[in-house]
């Protein structure tokens, strides 16, 4: 799903527009109505590269993204642009204004997504003229388009962009972020029109209804980053340590009640052994032992069966070096019954 858009959908000025903004540039001022030196075309060719940069970091890592890849950044006119720095607000040398905004995970600052479905972001410190503050408010007035990082677990974000700030609130020192264009995020519909929402940008009922989608795959996300992390980035069964080839499997189906997305209802399997987990080729005991289906035991075929499934009968599994993190007993007994019930019927 990821593409190219045009300079308009992204918010950043068109031809015509950058005419106008470019004489409107003059002195700093807190209130983000104007700043010194602002160069609106260098400041959209950074956010552009920006933009395309981060594009093809997700291709590569998926849309969670290891912090030091973010704080090395990316080259432009020889010089290194880092995305993200040591505070929320973040501003690479050569721009004028902030490029993205950072939550960390249980992190300081009090963020979060309100019931108008924008994101509460708390002013740098109590000073609302902060050059940090300034600069948010300066990228309100005139639309400019930032990233915002959201913290899954410690030193791995999810991106996304273009976000915007809307809404200025000096009594709670925030800053509310409209998330709801963000099409880079992972996290949205690909095609909102197609399952019936109001698409128009910035219309209430489309922000409620990419919000509460985007909340579910928040929420997918963190699971996942929460079971490989516990599972040191490697299949349980095969120890495969690839997690572009990783998920984080249910021991109990989420749809269930007991199928909790909690780490101790997940575990970390490759692309393979997950299906061959979801269709009972395969169990964990309680006593995490693999256990594989009689009838799959018997069957004669490539080294592909011969290996990856039944070489691993009566074999442990990796558990999390964490016991809180490792697979509830009672959870896998649940399962593990499933499977006897499927492996008779056979
Ligand atoms: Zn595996």
């Amino acid at each position: 799903m990821r593409c190219q858009v045009s300079l308009s959908i992204l918010g950043l000025p068109t031809i015509g527009d950058r005419r106008r903004v470019y004489a409107a540039t003059s002195t700093v001022d807190p209130r983000g109505d104007s700043l010194v030196d602002f160069d609106r075309n260098h400041d959209a060719r950074v956010r552009t590269a920006a933009f395309d940069w981060l594009a093809r970091l997700t291709s590569l890592h998926g849309d969670v993204l290891p912090r030091d890849r973010l704080a090395q950044g990316f080259e432009l006119d020889q010089r290194r642009v880092p995305v993200v720095g040591p505070q929320g607000i973040f501003k690479p040398a050569l721009m004028e204004v902030p490029l993205s905004i950072t939550t960390a995970p249980k992190g300081p600052y009090d963020d979060a997504i309100g019931p108008d479905n924008l994101l509460r972001y708390r002013y740098r410190g109590m000073d609302p003229s902060h050059r940090d503050n300034a600069g948010l408010r300066f990228a309100m007035n005139n639309e400019l388009p930032l990233v915002y990082f959201h913290g899954i677990v410690p030193s791995r974000y999810l991106a996304m962009w273009p976000v915007h700030v809307v809404g200025d609130e000096p009594e709670s020192l925030a800053f509310s972020i409209a998330l709801d264009d963000a099409i880079h995020s992972g996290l949205f519909p690909d095609n909102p029109e197609a399952l019936g929402a109001d698409t128009v940008k910035g219309g209430e009922i489309r922000r409620e209804y990419v919000m509460s989608f985007a909340r579910r795959r928040l929420h997918q996300r963190a699971f996942r980053e929460r079971v490989l992390r516990a599972y040191r980035h490697q299949c349980a069964l095969c120890r495969l340590r690839h997690s572009e080839l990783l998920d984080a499997a249910h021991i109990l189906p989420d749809a269930e009640p007991e199928g909790e997305p909690v780490v101790r209802n997940g575990i970390a399997l490759c692309r393979l052994h997950h299906a061959a987990f979801d269709r009972f080729f395969l169990a964990v005991r309680p006593d995490r032992i693999i256990e594989v289906r009689a009838d799959v035991l018997e069957e004669v075929d490539g080294p592909t069966l011969r290996h990856a499934i039944q070489g691993l009968h009566g074999k442990p599994i990796v558990l999390p070096t964490r016991v809180v993190e490792q697979p509830a007993r009672e959870v896998l007994a649940q399962r593990y019954e499933r499977f006897l019930e499927v492996a008779l019927a056979r």
